[in-house]
């Protein structure tokens, strides 16, 4: 399994894509990616192989930012409305994550009594308690924050706000996630592998680390606020 994000210049959908291909031999029994635009963001999710995946995404949309995700199931079925990515209530908030939430039916319990979920995955518990946070009036890198702060498991996870379309939020727990740094462009990934078509300078994340990349930066910050100041490395491989 494994996760890309990519903000930029360029059509997401395709680097999106390419990446989701290189992460195949972690194993995935679905994909899906969620680019934006200025009409909303556009979700393409499939059970099954990334070539599948692609014959769904519609070219037609332009698009130069958005994330995507191989997903090996742990809670729900390989199906298709239980791949990723994963949106709130309102469609507001558009999430993938790899691990595992070990506390998502208490979060489900605590915060989301009057949600109906669509899925049976443990990851739409943490698109939809960020939802709930926002609606209590906190901004959204305050409601993702508080959000982390409640997870037990692991996990890293990369989020969209579609009223926001310009930040890819990000955050790590036991699970791998990088930052790769580009001229006017920024992406993320499980695997420096899925981004070497685009970037070979990377920025390791810790774990409990939050990061709002843009076009232009790339903010690294631990969940307490405080900002971490880490230089990038060169990757050493054959893309
Ligand atoms: N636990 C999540 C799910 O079952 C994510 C699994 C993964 O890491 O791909 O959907």
């Amino acid at each position: 399994c494994g996760i890309v994000g990519y903000i930029g210049q360029q059509d997401s959908k395709e680097i999106l894509l390419r990446g989701l291909e290189k992460l195949e031999y972690r194993g995935y029994d679905s994909a899906g990616i969620a680019v934006t635009n200025h009409d909303g963001i556009h979700v393409f999710k499939e059970k099954g192989r990334i070539a599948i995946l692609r014959e769904s995404v519609d070219t037609s949309v332009t698009t130069t930012a958005g994330i995507g995700h191989t997903r090996w199931a742990t809670h729900g079925v390989p199906s298709r409305v239980n791949a990723h990515p994963h949106q709130s209530a309102s469609s507001r908030f558009t999430l993938v994550h790899n691990g595992v939430i070990e506390n998502y039916m208490q979060l489900k319990r605590e915060y989301l009594q009057d949600i109906s979920l669509k899925s049976d995955t443990d990851t739409e518990i943490v698109v939809q308690v960020i939802e709930k946070f926002i609606q209590q009036g906190e901004t959204v890198e305050e409601a993702f924050r508080q959000t982390l702060s409640l997870l037990k498991g692991s996990y890293a996870i990369a989020l969209l706000d579609e009223q926001n379309p310009e930040t890819i939020f990000v955050a790590k727990n036991k699970s791998p996630l990088l930052v790769g740094l580009g001229e006017g462009f920024n992406v993320v990934a499980s695997d420096a592998m899925a981004m070497l078509q685009v970037t070979n300078q990377y920025v390791e994340l810790m774990d409990k680390e939050m990061v709002l990349v843009t076009r232009e930066q790339v903010v690294i910050k631990t969940l307490n606020g405080e900002v971490v100041d880490r230089s990038p490395y060169t990757a050493e491989l054959d893309a």
